[in-house]
């Protein structure tokens, strides 16, 4: 039976409240008054159960869509300002013995490259990243307990943070690795990883079973139940997320909010991180043959209902969509994207040759990091390379807590302005440069207390005139 308590994932994520659910939000998608009431209480911005964003994510009405649309867009400024977080995967690794049936990487493709990344081979990858500008990794790594041992992981982590190259510094490596033990996120933690991030791919507990019919990850509920263990493990930013695609968007989006309701209830702490991927093309993987993607306009309605049900919850989307969805996207919720991404193991340093690629998706945007930067300060967004929660031990609660009484405000935009005036400075193209100092001289004014802006004016100077950096409120 459904308990949010529960630290079973059958009970927690419970097949029979998603029906419920459903059935609910198909029964009420057209009850006006409702619908109001819903959108009344999101406005009060602490969010929505799963069963009142379902009513929203289902309700057809052109006119309460938009209101929808207006409010997430609303929440997005006020919880993120126009700030954007910058970041990159790294594939540490394509070995997998999983059999996960949508992933180039599967265990029983035979043609596909295996690669792991050698710790010279990082030590390449991670310069190459932090010349671009790059100062937040993902690492990304299949399933191998034999070759992606959890050594190999944490002498990975300690040779990125150790890299200083130029001007350039790794400063908060997130992880996407396969769940693992209580013990082994522990060494995680002491590794001074920021989010740990597992994509549940499914919450259709009969689907996820067939999608992983081999492997470890065909446990169901070791793999749901893993974020629990991780904050047992003391790590208390974790990031969820499913794969659009794989079964009925409506169900994953009760799922995944069910999910975020049992981390704040079991825990005092909801997801740090919600990512959006949507299933793409690969090689061995033709998205065509799973019959529930989605098109552009649910997908951007799915990031708006998130948005409003979890408005202090970061939304990532990455380089699996293109460039016009992602301009979408930014206004209805998300707060974090990647940029010149590469999904291959590899590849940063060098680019792989054709015939030999590793990835794990097609990139659908191939713009450079300049490139991105610029579109985002072009439509008015201040691209931010900020680290300072992770490096300030502002995690879990305490993130939280800062976050609900809105005093990150104070720290965020200040931040985004100093990490991108040392980007424009150390790596920006002459053309991005001007665009980014202008905007800066702009922002600037909008830190609203008068002693943290002289602060902020005086630390831009030391970036610009003295190459300071790492400055951080
Ligand atoms: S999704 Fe992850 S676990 Fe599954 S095959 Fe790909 S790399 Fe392996
Ligand atoms: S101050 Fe904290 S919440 Fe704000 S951008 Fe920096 S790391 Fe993120």
């Amino acid at each position: 039976m459904y308990d949010v308590h529960s630290k079973c994932a059958d009970e927690f994520i419970s097949h029979e409240e998603i029906l419920e659910t459903l059935a609910y939000a198909d029964e009420n998608k057209e009850n006006i008054k409702l619908i109001d009431a819903i959108i009344e209480k999101a406005k009060k911005r602490k969010g929505l159960t799963h069963r009142e964003a379902s009513v929203l994510l289902a309700c057809p009405i052109e006119e309460k869509n938009q209101e929808i649309y207006k409010l997430a867009e609303q929440i997005k400024k006020d919880f993120y300002g126009n700030r954007i977080v910058m970041f990159a995967p790294l594939y540490l690794s394509n070995y997998c013995i999983n059999g996960c049936t949508y992933c180039p990487y599967h265990a029983k493709n035979k043609h596909i490259p295996r690669k792991q990344l050698s710790q010279e081979d990082i030590r390449r990858e991670v310069i190459a990243l932090q010349d671009m500008g790059h100062k937040r990794l993902a690492l990304e790594a299949g399933e191998d307990p034999v070759r992606n041992t959890m050594e190999y992981y944490l002498d990975s982590i300690k040779t990125i943070y150790s890299i200083k190259h130029k001007n350039g510094a790794i400063r908060r490596v997130n992880i996407n690795i396969a769940a693992t033990t209580v013990d082994n996120y522990r060494l995680l933690k002491e590794a001074g990883i920021g989010t740990y991030i597992l994509f549940q791919e499914t919450y259709h507990k009969e689907s996820y079973l067939q999608l992983h019919p081999t492997g470890p990850k065909h446990d169901y509920n070791y793999h749901t139940e893993a974020m629990d263990r991780a904050m047992e493990g003391g790590i208390d930013d974790v990031g969820l997320g499913v794969l659009f695609g794989l079964d009925k968007y409506r169900y994953e989006f009760a799922g995944l909010l069910m999910h975020a309701e049992h981390l704040e209830a079991a825990f005092g702490v909801g997801p740090h991180t919600i990512s959006v991927p949507r299933l793409k093309h690969a090689d061995d993987i033709n998205p065509e043959e799973f019959d529930n993607g989605i098109d552009d306009e649910i997908f951007l309605k799915l990031i708006a209902c998130i948005r409003i049900a979890v408005p202090y919850t970061g939304m990532i989307i990455s380089t699996r969509e293109g460039k016009n969805v992602r301009g979408r996207a930014l206004h209805l919720g998300i707060s974090q994207i990647s940029g010149a991404s590469r999904t291959s193991v590899g590849g940063y340093y060098e680019p792989e040759p054709e015939d030999e690629s590793s990835e794990q998706f097609d990139v659908s945007d191939n713009r450079t990091l300049d490139e991105v930067v610029r579109w985002l300060m072009e439509m008015g967004y201040i691209p931010s390379f900020c680290t300072a929660c992770y490096r300030e031990g502002r995690t879990g609660d305490r993130f939280m807590a800062l976050c609900k009484s809105g005093q990150i405000q104070n720290c965020c935009h200040p931040n985004a302005l100093m990490t991108l005036k040392e980007y424009l400075m150390d790596y920006a193209s002459p053309e991005t440069k001007a665009i980014g100092d202008r905007l800066i001289e702009k922002e600037v004014f909008h830190v609203p207390n008068e002693k943290a802006r002289a602060v902020v004016l005086e630390n831009l100077r030391l970036i610009e005139q003295d190459n300071r950096r790492d400055f951080r409120f």
